[in-house]
């Protein structure tokens, strides 16, 4: 199809996870739907090497997947289940430990480890086949007619134009389409860098994420990846690294790497061998005072980004999805698409949610910080309540199984 000045339904701006489910979503309601982003590199065929990206996905965001025909369709062999996790307060080796658990919940698993790229690459294959206009371009500029029978019009930096009568913006935490929706987002800076590597292991994981927290530390996760043999591991690191320890990590060869994690993480699977080279990103929290403008939704990053700690960013923004599509599903017939009465719906299922996630990753990124002696006491005893509390435990399962 040629995109050059052509018209949509929906028009969804970035092509990372979250805008990919939404213009599949959007598509098999039977919308007519562009997709413009920079189209990812992300190759053909499956490498032999694994993502060094990887995501803790929920039982909701699986529930989400399923029902866009795209979960089954990603190889199995590819995917990890957590069934345990095991977080410790704090650096040392017999710091105490919270203990979560798929069984004591009743659900299938915690959560599924799954590789940015397949992720990304199985929802592009199904866009293929859901008659999607997929489009390579960036939006620039934006024009709003929202009177009844008006329209976006998004200029992209070909010069080219699109029209739809609603937009959705996913293209993540420095969203142009935010800021030409005129919505100021709050940004603080964690003063750490996610940073994100993958290892052989000599002892197994047990299909266990573990994960450490210290002031020093910052916040260190082991998450599974699914391994060549039962005897041995791999696993997939997640360091949420104060800024100047960032930096040391991301300098040391992979073998220097691979002994620094091992120590970190007290050999708890054994000797370590880096198979991927550290990636890192810069964490943010980002709040925005609206999740909708005139003809316009905000999903995902572009509608929030919060600390990694939790592994939620994602299943956050696949929740944004699942909502946006139970709106559209709901329209009553008179309703047009860019209808601010109908994304209002939107906004009030999603702010909570969002800002109830956000508080809780800021607040244990919070304790985990530099504290006065006296609060540092508290934190601990907190923690060993909440690891003691079966109540606390069966809360916290809950909260992640969403
Ligand atoms: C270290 C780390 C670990 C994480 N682990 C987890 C986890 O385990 N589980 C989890 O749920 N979440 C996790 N997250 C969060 C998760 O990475 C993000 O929430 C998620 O990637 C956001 O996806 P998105 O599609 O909204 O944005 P992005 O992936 O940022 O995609 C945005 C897209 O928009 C495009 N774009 C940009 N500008 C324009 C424009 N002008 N026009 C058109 N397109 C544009 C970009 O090219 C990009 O393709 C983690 C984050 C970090 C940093």
């Amino acid at each position: 199809m040629n995109a050059r000045d052509a018209s949509f339904d929906v028009v969804v701006a970035g092509r990372g996870a979250v805008g990919a489910a939404t213009a599949l979503g959007l598509a098999q309601v039977g919308l007519r739907v562009g997709w413009v982003g920079p189209a990812a590199p992300v190759p053909a065929t499956e490498p032999q090497g694994w993502d060094s990206r990887v995501f803790a996905l929920s039982p909701g965001t699986r529930e989400l997947l399923r029902s866009l025909r795209v979960w089954d369709a990603m190889p199995a062999a590819r995917i990890a289940p957590v069934y345990d996790m095991r977080v410790y307060g704090g650096p040392q080796a017999d710091a105490p430990e919270l203990h979560l658990d798929a069984y004591s919940g009743r659900i299938e698993a915690l959560a599924w480890i799954v590789e940015h790229r397949m992720l990304v690459r199985t929802l592009d294959a199904a866009i293929g086949f859901a008659g999607v206009a997929s489009i390579d371009d960036a939006v620039t500029a934006m024009r709003v007619d929202d009177g009844p029978l008006g329209a976006a019009t998004l200029e992209l930096a070909s010069g080219r134009t699109l029209a739809a009568k609603l937009v959705v913006a996913a293209d993540g935490a420095d969203s142009t389409l935010r800021t030409l929706a005129g919505i100021a987002p709050q940004v603080r800076a964690y003063g750490q860098r996610g940073v994100v590597a993958n290892f052989d292991t000599t002892l197994p994981h047990g299909d266990t994420a573990f994960q450490w927290f210290g002031e020093d530390l910052g916040v260190l996760a082991l998450l599974p990846l699914p391994a060549a043999s039962p005897e041995r591991g791999r696993a997939s690191m997640v360091w949420s690294a104060p800024d100047a320890l960032a930096e040391t990590l991301l300098s040391l060869s992979p073998e220097a790497l691979a002994e620094r994690v091992a120590e970190a993480t007290h050999h708890t699977l054994g000797a370590l061998t880096t198979i991927t080279p550290a990636q890192s990103f810069a964490l943010r929290l980002i709040r925005v005072p609206r999740l909708i403008a005139p003809r316009m939704v905000l999903v995902g990053d572009a509608a929030h980004a919060m600390h990694p700690l939790a592994g939620q960013g994602m299943n956050v923004g696949f929740g944004d999805v699942a909502v946006l599509l139970d709106v559209l599903r709901g329209r009553e017939p008179y309703r047009e698409l860019g209808d601010p009465l109908l994304w209002r719906r939107y906004e009030r299922a999603r702010r909570e949610a969002v800002s109830l996630m956000q508080d809780a990753t800021d607040g244990i990124k919070r304790a985990f910080g530099p504290l006065p002696a006296p609060l540092v006491g508290l934190r601990d005893l907190g923690w060993r309540a909440v690891a003691r509390s079966d109540w606390m435990r069966r809360r916290m399962i809950a909260q992640a199984a969403r």
